[in-house]
C-alpha cells in the first residue's frame, strides 16, 4: 500500500509531490494522459517567478518532474479511471493496475473545453485543434481562426503567427477578457484580426477542415469564412469523471475545498485546476499543490503517532 497517492502531474501534482518526496513518504504520482499538464503544452510562461526570461511550458514540467523524481517521488504513466473514496484505505484504478493508498491528493487538472457544434468531433485532428503549442506548426503558409476572447486564446494566437500567414480571432462579445499585455500585443500584430460579436455555428470540410460557418450575434448574419484551421481556447472544465459523485463539486463541477485544499473526506485533498476556476496560475497551482502536500504529510505523521512540526496550525 502506498502512504501517498497524487493523481496528476501538473504544477500543483508536481509540486504535492516534490514535498511529500521530501517529507520521506515515496509518493506515487500517477501522471495522466501526459507528463506536466496543461503547462506542458504551452508555449511560453512568462509570468512564474523565478524565470526572468520567458521558459518554454515544456521545459518548466519537465522542471517540476525531475525535481520530484529526485527526491524519490514514483512517476507512472497512466489514466486513473475509477477512486473508492468509501472506506481505508482508498482505492485508485487505472488502466494498468489498482493502488491502495492512504492520503490521497486530487490534482488532475482541466481539459480545454468544447465548442459542441457540428464538425467540431469530425474535423478534430483534421484542422480543428485545441492546442496552438501542439499543432501550430502544421499551419505554416495558412489561414486559421482561434475561438476565444481570453488569455489562452490571445496567447495561443499571438504564437500562431509564427507560422501562419493570417489568424482571424473570433469572440462572441466586442470585448476581450484577456489580460491588457496580451490585447496589446494582439491589436499591434498586423497578421492578427478580431472578428467581434460572432460565434461559429458549424465547422465544414472535405478530408481536411475548409472553412467555419459564423453567425454575428447581434445582426443575425450568417456567412461561410474559409479557413484551414479552427483552434479552440475557449475556457476548461475540470477532469473529475473518475470521482464518480464521491466528492462534492461546486456547480459548476470543480472540486469544493477548503483554504487548506481539505475535500469533504479526511485524507484526501484537492489542488490545482480541478479546484480552481478562478485563478488558474501555474504560481497558484504551485501554492496548492504546497499546501495539499503538507496537509498530507501532517495526515501521515499522525496515522503514524509521529510528531509534525507546526501540529497546532496544521491537520483535518
Ligand atoms: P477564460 O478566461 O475562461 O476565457 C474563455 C474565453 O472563451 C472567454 O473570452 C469566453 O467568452 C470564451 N468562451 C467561453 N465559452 C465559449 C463558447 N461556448 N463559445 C465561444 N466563446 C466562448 O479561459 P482561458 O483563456 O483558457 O483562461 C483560463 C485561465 O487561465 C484564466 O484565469 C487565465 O488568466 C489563465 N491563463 C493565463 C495565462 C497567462 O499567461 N497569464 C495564459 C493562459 C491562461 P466571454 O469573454 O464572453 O466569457
Amino acid at each position: 500500500m502506498d502512504k501517498v497517492i497524487i493523481i496528476g502531474s501538473g504544477p500543483a501534482g508536481c509540486t504535492a509531490a516534490i514535498y511529500t518526496a521530501r517529507a520521506q513518504l515515496q509518493p506515487l504520482l500517477i501522471a495522466g494522459p501526459a507528463m506536466g499538464g496543461q503547462v506542458a503544452i504551452s508555449s511560453e510562461v512568462g509570468n512564474y517567478p523565478g524565470f526572468p526570461e520567458d521558459i518554454p511550458g515544456a521545459e518548466l514540467a519537465q522542471l517540476m518532474h525531475k525535481q520530484a523524481e529526485r527526491f524519490g517521488a514514483r512517476v507512472e504513466m497512466d489514466i486513473v479511471t475509477d477512486v473508492d473514496l468509501s472506506a481505508r484505505p482508498f482505492k485508485v484504478t487505472t488502466y494498468g493496475g489498482e493502488f491502495e493508498t492512504q492520503a490521497l491528493i486530487i490534482a488532475s487538472g482541466a481539459s480545454p473545453r468544447k465548442l459542441g457544434v457540428p464538425g467540431e468531433v469530425e474535423f478534430s485532428g483534421r484542422g480543428v485543434s485545441y492546442c496552438a503549442t501542439c499543432d501550430g506548426f502544421f499551419y505554416i503558409g495558412k489561414e486559421v481562426v482561434m475561438v476565444g476572447g481570453g488569455d489562452s486564446a490571445m496567447e495561443e494566437a499571438l504564437f500562431l503567427t509564427r507560422f501562419a500567414n493570417k489568424v482571424s480571432i473570433v469572440h462572441r462579445r466586442n470585448q476581450l477578457r484577456a489580460e491588457k499585455l496580451f490585447q496589446d500585443m494582439v491589436f499591434r500584430n498586423e497578421k492578427i484580426d478580431l472578428i467581434w460579436d460572432t460565434i461559429i455555428t458549424e465547422i465544414v470540410g472535405d478530408t481536411q477542415t475548409t472553412g467555419v460557418k459564423l453567425r454575428n450575434v447581434k445582426t443575425g448574419e450568417e456567412r461561410l469564412f474559409p479557413t484551414q484551421g479552427v483552434f479552440v481556447a475557449i475556457g476548461y472544465d475540470p477532469n473529475t469523471d473518475f470521482l464518480h459523485g464521491q466528492l462534492e463539486l461546486t456547480d459548476n463541477g470543480y472540486i469544493v475545498v477548503d483554504r487548506d485544499q481539505c475535500t469533504g473526506i479526511a485524507g484526501v485533498w484537492a489542488a490545482g485546476d480541478v479546484c480552481d476556476w478562478t485563478y488558474k496560475q501555474i504560481s497558484t497551482s504551485v501554492g496548492a499543490g504546497a499546501k495539499a502536500g503538507m496537509q498530507a504529510e501532517h495526515y501521515i505523521a499522525k496515522l503514524e503517532g509521529r510528531a509534525y512540526p507546526g501540529e497546532t496550525a496544521l491537520g483535518q
